[in-house]
């Protein structure tokens, strides 16, 4: 087949029957450490990955959009800037309506659309295929409406878009990674004062992800809960998030929270804590270290925030046995394995996954090798 920006090209010309003025990507994402807390104000260490939402597009006179998507063939989605509606429902173009709702109540205004849109991420798959697409869009609008936002105020009209319009709670890093990833590395963000860094992940290791055997729906549920739980044991300790909660506070609370709270907040405090370590041991090129960190991270997951399953935990302990400390590999966005290992390793890694996924889980493989890429931008017709 061929790729994302030629069938999005196609797409337009079929559906509007003129051309696109110009194209648009902007990539998925992977979490490497730093599960559950980005919304909890704290650090996390993801990479965008070389998967693509593209978006061919044509600027409009007037303020309507007309959107389609290769994935929901036969439906043109319109409407008209500021006036978007409820966006309670589960249809794909809120994604989109939800960027132009936030732009409007931000003050912001913009021209019109036509679009079309293809992607090679995978969605519900735990690697932001929301995101790519709201900030495809949102680069794309700014783009062809001159708007000189910069990537982090895109990031910020996608989350406040996905968040607060669709209802969905999700924090910051997603649109962040996306909207500003960079080539070979990993962003560290503090979600707090939204700083980022690109750290280079060495030559010698594979990023790799392995689909999810899970029902994406029970884990968004599971996600949510998680969130309301987060929020709950901050306002116990009378905090804003659990960013500003140190180890020794928590510890000095556990006869009096539901141990329930405690294990959650232990997770997020000790996750930030292993976030900044990986971010130390990337920048100094120490596998081994940064390994382990993933390793602890998924087990802290596992327990103190109870989101594994017995088909992941198979997974991930068939993968840690070939991998050792050669590298690092947890569940990752409640659903997905990433691992990322030494090179030499990667096509034991891949059959040990191809040779045991069917009998643990009862299904197929999907294994994406991938390079952390570079974030949202223009690209060639
Ligand atoms: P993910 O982890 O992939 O972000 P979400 O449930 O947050 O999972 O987002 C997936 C939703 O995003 C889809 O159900 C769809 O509504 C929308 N979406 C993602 N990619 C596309 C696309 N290429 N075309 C249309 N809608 C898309
Ligand atoms: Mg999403």
């Amino acid at each position: 087949m061929s790729n994302p920006a030629q069938r999005a090209t196609k797409l337009f010309v079929k559906t509007f029957g003129t051309k696109a003025d110009a194209l648009f990507q902007a990539p998925g994402r992977v979490i490497l450490v730093g599960e559950h807390t980005d919304y909890n104000e704290g650090f996390v260490l993801a990479a965008a990955i070389n998967s693509y939402t593209v978006i061919a597009a044509k600027r409009r006179d007037d303020q309507r959009f007309r959107a389609v998507s290769e994935r929901f063939p036969g439906q043109i989605m319109e409407w008209q800037f500021g006036t978007e509606g409820d966006l309670n429902a589960d249809e794909w173009v809120n994604y989109l309506k939800g960027f132009t709702q936030a732009m409007a109540f931000s003050g912001l205004q913009a021209k019109g659309l036509d679009l079309a849109v293809v992607s090679n991420v995978p969605m519900g798959a735990g690697l932001s295929s929301s995101a790519a697409l709201e900030i495809a869009f949102g680069t794309a609008l700014n783009d062809t409406s001159q708007l000189h936002l910069s990537p982090m105020a895109i990031a910020q009209l996608a989350q406040r878009g996905e968040s607060r319009m669709l209802g969905y709670p999700c924090g910051i890093m997603d649109q962040m990674v996306s909207a500003m990833g960079e080539t070979d590395c990993a962003l560290v963000i503090d979600c707090l004062d939204l700083d980022s860094e690109a750290l280079q992940i060495p030559d010698s290791l594979s990023l790799m992800i392995i689909s999810s055997p899970l029902d994406p729906g029970a884990m968004a549920t599971a996600y949510r809960q998680r969130r309301e739980e987060c929020q709950q044991a901050a306002d116990f300790f009378g905090l804003d998030s659990l960013r500003h909660l140190e180890q020794a506070e928590l510890e000095s609370a556990k006869a009096k929270l539901d141990p329930t709270l405690f294990r959650r907040a232990r997770h997020v405090v000790s996750e930030n804590q292993r976030t900044q370590s990986a971010g130390r041991a990337l920048e100094r090129g120490d596998i081994r270290r940064l390994g382990m960190l993933m390793n602890q991270s998924h087990a802290s997951l596992r327990d103190d925030f109870e989101l594994s399953q017995p088909e992941i935990e198979s997974l991930v302990q068939v993968m840690s046995e070939v991998i050792g400390e050669r590298g690092g590999v947890r569940m990752t966005d409640g659903c997905c394995i990433v691992a990322l290992v030494e090179h030499e390793l990667t096509d034991a890694v891949v059959q040990a996954v191809e040779q045991q996924y069917r009998a643990l889980t009862g299904g197929e493989p999907h294994i994406y090798l991938c390079a952390a890429a570079t974030g949202a931008g223009r690209i060639d017709a």
